[in-house]
C-alpha cells in the first residue's frame, strides 16, 4: 500500500466517524429540544436544528430556545409556605399582568377551609400548584426521613382540591443538605420531581422592605431561565408587581412550571428529580 492510498483511507474513515457523530449529536439535540421548557418554540425549531449549529449551542439542561434569532428568557416565580390569607391578592397581581406562577403549599395550611377556594382558583387560572410538605419540619422530613410520605400526602390533598395530579415539590429549606441520596432514591422511585431555585429573594427577612426584595431578584436575574424563590408574605406581595414589570422589561416571560417540559433544578444536580 502506498502513502497516498493510506492517506485516503484515513480521510475516508475520519469522515465516516465525523458523519456518525454529527447524526448522533443531531438526534440528541432534537430530543433535548422536545423536552425543553419552551416546548412551543422547540417544535418550530426542530427542523432547523442541524448538527452543524451544535457547537454554538449551550447544552445545559436549562438551555432556552431561540425564537426569531432571540434567546427566549423565562422566569418562574415560585411562592412557598401558603396558602395564606394573602393568596387572593397574589393571584390578583399575577392576573393583572398576565403572569403565571408556581405555588408550593404546606399541607397544614391546605386544611384551612376558608382558603380552599383560592387554592382551586390558583389552579383554574393556570398557575401550577405543588407541595411543600405537610409539616415543614426539618427533623421530620430529613432526619426522620419522612420526606416522600409527607410530599405524597400533600400532593394528594392538592389533588382533592384542584383535581390536578401534581408531581412537583419544593423541599422546605431547599434540598441541600437534607435530601440525602437515600431520600433522593425514594423520591425518584415515587416519581416525584423536586425544584430548588436559582434566585433567592431573601424576602422572609425583608419585612417592610419590598424594594430590597425587588433589588435582590433583579440582581440575580441574569440567565435565560431563572427560578425565583418567594414566600406568601406581605412584603413579597408588595414587591410582586415591580418584580413582574422589571423582569418583563428585561425580556422575561413569566410562566408556570410545566410537567410536560420538566427540567431538573436541584442543588444536588440529580437528573432524576
Ligand atoms: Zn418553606
Amino acid at each position: 500500500m502506498n502513502k497516498n492510498s493510506a492517506k485516503i483511507r484515513i480521510i475516508k474513515r475520519t469522515s465516516l466517524i465525523v458523519g456518525i457523530l454529527a447524526v448522533f449529536m443531531g438526534l440528541f439535540f432534537v430530543g433535548k429540544s422536545f423536552f425543553s421548557p419552551a416546548k412551543g418554540v422547540a417544535k418550530a425549531e426542530q427542523k432547523v436544528q442541524l448538527a452543524t449549529v451544535l457547537p454554538q449551542q449551550n447544552l445545559s439542561k436549562t438551555a432556552p430556545q431561540e425564537y426569531n434569532g432571540q434567546v427566549r428568557k423565562v422566569a418562574y416565580l415560585t411562592f412557598d409556605d401558603g396558602p395564606s390569607k394573602l393568596l387572593p391578592q397574589f393571584l390578583e397581581v399575577l392576573k393583572k399582568h398576565d403572569a403565571k406562577g408556581t405555588f408550593f403549599f404546606v399541607g397544614g395550611n391546605l386544611g384551612r377551609k376558608d382558603l380552599v377556594p383560592y387554592v382551586k382558583q390558583a389552579a383554574d387560572e393556570g398557575h401550577y400548584v405543588g407541595s411543600h410538605s405537610m409539616t415543614h419540619k426539618f427533623g421530620k422530613l430529613y432526619t426522620q426521613g419522612e420526606f416522600v410520605d409527607e410530599m405524597k400526602e400533600g400532593l394528594k390533598m392538592i389533588n382533592d382540591i384542584t383535581g390536578e395530579n401534581p408531581k412537583l415539590v419544593r423541599p422546605p429549606y431547599g434540598s441541600m443538605p437534607g435530601l440525602s441520596e437515600e431520600l433522593r432514591n425514594k423520591t425518584a422511585e415515587a416519581g416525584i420531581k423536586v425544584w430548588d431555585w436559582t434566585i433567592d429573594s431573601y424576602d422572609w427577612k425583608m419585612k417592610g422592605n419590598p424594594q430590597g426584595i425587588v433589588n435582590e431578584v433583579m440582581k440575580g436575574a441574569k440567565d435565560p431561565v431563572e427560578v425565583i424563590l418567594l414566600h406568601e408574605h406581605q412584603q413579597s406581595l408588595d414587591a410582586l408587581e415591580p418584580i413582574i414589570i422589571q423582569l418583563k422589561e428585561q425580556g422575561y416571560e413569566l410562566e408556570a412550571y410545566d410537567e410536560k417540559a420538566h427540567f431538573p433544578v436541584n442543588f444536588w444536580k440529580d437528573e432524576r428529580l
